[in-house]
């Protein structure tokens, strides 16, 4: 069966540093920076190259900052499967 891969993306200027998506990632791919964004807060950097593309920190993040993409092994393309960009107005989620 072909591998799957994750990627994130997270817009570090949307990012609390509420730490929900730390606790959410199952492969403990994610960890604080030790920068703060323009607001003064830590954001959150990916560590490992372990993500699964499994989309929790996505849904967890009460800021919309993460974006979730998944690709099979051995191909160009990504996949979008995962982007909350307005958690009240603007939620957009595909998992699959
Ligand atoms: S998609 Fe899943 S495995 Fe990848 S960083 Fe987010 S929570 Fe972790
Ligand atoms: S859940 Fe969102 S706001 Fe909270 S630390 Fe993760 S990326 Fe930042």
């Amino acid at each position: 069966m072909a591998k799957v891969k994750g990627e994130i993306q997270i817009d570090i200027e949307k990012c609390k540093g509420c730490e929900l998506c730390i606790e959410a990632c199952p492969q403990d791919a994610l960890e604080r920076s030790r920068k703060v964004n323009n607001k003064g807060y830590l954001y959150i950097v990916k560590v490992k190259d372990e993500c699964t593309g499994c989309t929790n920190c996505a849904l967890v993040c009460p800021e919309g900052g993460v974006t979730v993409y998944r690709k099979i092994e051995g191909k160009k393309e990504r996949e979008e499967v995962a982007k909350l960009s307005n958690i009240k107005e603007d939620t957009e989620i595909k998992v699959g």
